[in-house]
């Protein structure tokens, strides 16, 4: 555990402040990434700005032959791409864009050359990321990781440097592709974008799916050093008290088990144990809940070592493989038995084999739960997509108002507080209560007081939608 207020303070590592209305216990941490880059799997970008590029409208560097965006004279003349285009040259014609794909190797050596290069031009700040975890790395030698170490060596001109020093280099890549796997933000929320940044101290705040802040990404330009930079702001989603350790998450929180588990094992190694994990019920939604094929009535669910995770006598590998116990009439299946059945409504609902969204979402839920992961996807989709949908047809709009709410349940029982997934929610929500309203008064099945109850109701829900919007 740590207490990321205390690191703050007592580092004031980069521009990362705390600030707050202690009445409110409110918080907001800013972070400036101390690496940035392209993605290990990356379309081609430009190495200036990272948008990603078409092959049209981008040029190719006279010197190193990499694409830089051709709309945007300031990536040409870019401080960043100054720095490497003579390292980035020595890769010669080995270099060969697949502009319709992410496998471009030569990006995934981007990255570590920045790690090293960091090295040599700021020390300090480099030894903030050395601080991170690399995690196993094993696999990587297996994988790519060798070629992708073979051109950063050639990058640096270090080729035929020596054994012993080709060996360094080869070890610290290796480091830094760990260390970016198991640390880096991906830019995803940035659109035009693709790459990954390290941010040092965030990457010290604890992982717990049910967590207490959200994190925003933007992009500020420096124009006086035409540098583009990045700002990490880390807001708390709910009211936290003081002294309560502050949480983030490394995950999506919209995933069931043993999903969600899995992933965090298998990229951070360690299983989490907060309060949403430790409940076999998903906080009493049952979003990971399975029906019981022994009984009629029953939901198959993640049995006792799990709900009782906070002991330390539950290992890791009894919680990462539970046995899923019945609550109607206690029938247990083992783990393998969850993760097939999982697999197989996976592959149900990609390969497309029910001809409507609603036919499909039928046979989920003879399935599992009503409330479950893969029913509130579908619900998701059937509520922001409305295939077909009329606006003036009074029991399509009921229905709607009824699915926004169902879901606004689920969304705030896993993961309350002001998040973007309930903002989202919210707004269309609103507006269909409005809708209703308005064509229910006009059909006269609503007198004025009902009426103006209705819209009352919406506004508060447009409220609450701004401030889970107001810093997005
Ligand atoms: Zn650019
Ligand atoms: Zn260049
Ligand atoms: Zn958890
Ligand atoms: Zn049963």
């Amino acid at each position: 555990m740590c207490d990321v207020g205390s690191v703050i303070h007592d580092q004031a590592l980069h521009d990362a402040h705390f600030s707050g209305d202690s009445s409110k216990h409110q918080l907001k941490l800013c972070f400036r990434p101390s690496l940035v880059g392209p993605a290990t799997k990356s379309h081609p970008v430009c190495l200036e700005c990272l948008n990603i590029l078409q092959r049209e409208t981008s040029v190719e560097c006279a010197n190193c032959g990499f694409p830089l965006c051709g709309d945007r004279p300031e990536c040409l003349r870019g401080r960043i791409h100054a720095r490497e285009c003579a390292q980035l040259a020595r890769l010669e014609k080995r270099v060969h864009l697949d502009w319709e794909s992410s496998d471009n190797l030569a990006y995934a050596a981007v990255f570590p050359l920045r790690a090293m290069n960091l090295r040599e031009d700021d020390p300090d700040e480099m030894k903030e990321v050395d601080l991170l975890l690399s995690g196993d790395t094993k696999d990587l030698r297996d994988s790519f990781g060798l070629e992708v170490a073979a051109m950063v060596i050639t990058m640096m001109g270090k080729e035929g440097s020596g054994v012993d020093e080709e060996k360094a280099i080869r070890e610290e890549v290796l480091r830094i592709m760990g260390l970016r796997r198991t640390n880096a933000n991906a830019m995803g929320c940035l659109e035009t974008k693709q790459g990954n940044l390290i941010f040092p101290v965030y990457s010290l705040i604890n992982s717990e799916c049910y967590c207490n802040t959200f994190y925003s990404l933007s992009e500020e330009e420096e124009n006086e050093r035409r540098k583009i930079s990045y700002r990490m702001e880390v807001r708390a989603q709910v009211d936290i008290p003081a002294g309560a350790e502050i949480t983030t998450r490394y995950i999506c929180s919209f995933d069931c088990l043993p999903g969600r588990r899995n992933k965090i094992w298998q990229n951070w190694r360690f299983v989490c144990r907060c309060v949403r994990c430790s409940d076999p019920t998903d906080l009493g939604t049952h979003f990971s809940s399975l029906r019981c094929r022994a009984c009629p009535t029953g939901y198959l669910r993640p049995s006792a070592p799990a709900s009782i995770s906070a002991s330390a006598s539950s290992s890791d590998l009894e919680l990462l493989n539970p046995l899923w116990r019945c609550d109607g009439c206690d029938a247990t299946v083992g783990p393998r038995h969850v993760t097939e059945r999982l697999l197989d409504y996976e592959r149900t609902m990609k390969v497309g084999f029910f001809s409507s969204r609603g036919d499909l979402e039928e046979y989920l839920s003879q399935e599992v739960h009503p409330n479950h992961f893969l029913i509130c996807t579908l619900m998701q989709k059937r509520f922001f997509l409305r295939d077909g949908f009329d606006r003036s047809d009074e029991s399509a709009l009921e229905e709607m108002v009824r699915l926004g709410e169902r879901l606004l349940r689920v969304v705030t029982t896993i993961d309350p507080g002001f998040t973007q997934r309930r903002g989202r929610i919210l707004k269309v929500l609103a507006k269909d209560r409005m809708l209703l309203a308005k064509l229910r008064k006009e059909r006269c099945e609503l007198d004025e007081n009902g009426f103006r109850g209705e819209l009352r109701r919406a506004a508060a829900e447009c409220k609450t939608m701004a401030l889970c919007f107001i810093h997005s």
